[in-house]
């Protein structure tokens, strides 16, 4: 069984010293969990730092919501994965639809991005996920496609190896509406599919894919038990750390049983 991954994407959210609280806050209740299960906070760039160091010597893994290809110059107002390894972080979200959507990020940028953060040694969580006018025109598995062969463009299976990909249907994120453990499932077991016929078996059984879209504690154990699914991206639910424990103990306990 792969090891569940739960990271919080804690968005544009939070001021200094509640950002702060909210990490240590999370490293006391996920403490005991982290033996079974991956954890990490991903706060907005600006507060990293006072995440990294209220996360004192906990096992809460640092990621960051976002990075720029480029390794330094003139690029204003963007941050480089350098300086994202300097300040401590383990993971990047990249290609989050909020990104993709709002910030009108290419697949092509996501896959400068993936490239340049995997360079710089830290670990991409690509996200991808369809629209529901695309859903409901049943052409969620040819966006998925679309999204992990642009995304994933150039790589070698040792690099893809080491990613997280997070299926995040757009209509589930921030909306309350979750995906039903089967449609998630679906596409989760399509994933793993590209990954095998894309790479090869060994990546297709090492690479976790986590669902993200409405996850709370009481939906994490039911989409975390399908085969395919292998960790949560949380949004709404890990600005508090009784709602993210929760989800985090789903995951735990899931792990203990297999
Ligand atoms: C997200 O931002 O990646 C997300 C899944 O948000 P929420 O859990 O609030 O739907």
């Amino acid at each position: 069984m792969r090891r569940p991954f739960i990271a919080g994407n804690w968005k544009m959210n939070l001021n200094q010293s509640e950002s702060a609280e909210l990490a240590s806050g999370v490293a006391s209740a996920v403490g005991d969990l982290t033996g079974a299960v991956d954890v990490a906070v991903c706060p907005p760039t600006v507060y990293l730092a006072a995440v990294r160091s209220a996360l004192g010597d906990s096992a809460v893994g640092l990621g960051a919501q976002n990075a720029y290809h480029e390794e330094s110059g003139a690029f204003t107002g963007e941050t480089s994965v350098g300086m994202l390894a300097d300040i401590g972080c383990q993971y990047v979200i990249l290609g989050h639809s909020e990104r993709r959507n709002i910030l009108g990020e290419s697949n092509e940028d996501v896959n400068k991005k993936v490239h340049a953060v995997l360079a710089g040694g830290l670990i991409p969580i690509v996200c991808v996920g369809e629209l529901l006018e695309q859903r409901e025109a049943g052409q969620t598995l040819a966006v998925i496609k679309e999204q992990f062969q642009g995304s994933l463009a150039g790589l070698t299976a040792d690099d893809v190896a080491k990613l997280v990909i997070a299926y995040e249907p757009v209509w589930a994120i921030g909306t309350g509406k979750v995906a039903t453990p089967e449609q998630a499932e679906e596409v989760h077991a399509d994933l793993r599919r590209l990954l095998e016929t894309s790479y090869n078996s060994d990546v297709a059984a090492a690479v976790r894919i986590q669902y993200g879209g409405s996850v709370k504690p009481t939906n994490a154990a039911e989409l975390l038990s399908q085969p395919n699914i292998d960790g949560a991206l949380v949004g709404g639910a890990s600005l508090k750390p009784d709602s993210f424990q929760g989800i985090v103990a789903a995951a735990a306990e899931l792990a203990s049983s297999n």
